[in-house]
């Protein structure tokens, strides 16, 4: 059972049940929902008066949401970071880890946006698995694609331009698969629907039946780098 509520201090709260757990969970999305997992024990109220004691807490991290720090996911790989004694940062990516070596008084503001560049690349390199996804349910399917590339885009998830030529966000990568899936299968069912008519829907539901849910699940994921753990509290 899943319970909304508005809590003035804080805002949007989705409270759930957790079975054969002692512990208060509160954890925040990548879009800033808080979230507040409670054991059967321990009523709203009181799971409500606890997020308050924390509010400072949630409040730092949704501004932190963005930030990146060691042991971020960055789609399946791992951020590492070290300090380096050199005053220049450098970054190798090697199985499944990034590992960036970073100089000892770089400010935070540098860092981050140094943190993102080096992400960005590591994204990209993941993200050529996309296009190979997508050749291959355009051939399980029959779909006519006239060429297809990855970039980072601003606002979209992906493109289907008139001649058929597909565009994916790099930054899709980072979504769990049934998210990619929907992405991909919707561009691909563009080859053949140039719009979102009824009938663009209806062929979409064939390969994602459940496309309403992951259409709402996609919007809580923001078109940037993102550390893919949630933040979670334990009492
Ligand atoms: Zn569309």
């Amino acid at each position: 059972m899943i319970e909304q509520h508005d809590i003035a201090e804080i805002g949007s709260v989705t409270i759930s049940r957790r079975k054969g757990t002692k512990n208060i969970r509160i954890s925040i999305t990548q879009n800033g929902t808080v979230r507040l997992s409670l054991p059967n024990r321990i009523s709203t109220k009181r799971g409500i008066e606890y997020l308050l004691t924390k509010k400072d807490w949630v409040a730092q991290h949704i501004v932190d949401q963005l930030n990146l720090d060691d042991g971020a996911m960055l789609g399946a790989t791992v951020l590492r970071l070290h300090t380096s004694h050199s005053n220049r940062i450098r970054s190798v990516h090697k199985q499944g880890e990034l590992h960036v070596f970073i100089p000892e008084h770089m400010q935070h503001e540098e860092l981050q946006s140094k943190l993102q560049t080096a992400s960005k690349k590591c994204l990209q390199k993941q993200a050529a698995s996309l296009l190979a996804q997508l050749k291959t349910k355009s051939i399980e399917a029959r779909y006519t694609v006239s060429g297809s590339s990855i970039a980072f885009l601003k606002s979209r998830w992906g493109s289907c331009s008139s001649k058929n030529e597909i565009v994916i966000n790099t930054y899709l990568i980072q979504l769990p698969q049934n998210c990619i899936d929907y992405v991909l299968w919707h561009e691909l069912t563009h080859t053949k629907h140039h719009n979102h008519s009824p009938q663009f829907w209806q062929e979409l539901a064939i390969h994602v039946p459940n496309y309403k849910n992951v259409k709402k699940e996609l919007k809580k994921y923001p078109t940037k780098v993102f550390d893919g753990r949630e933040f979670l509290v334990y009492v």
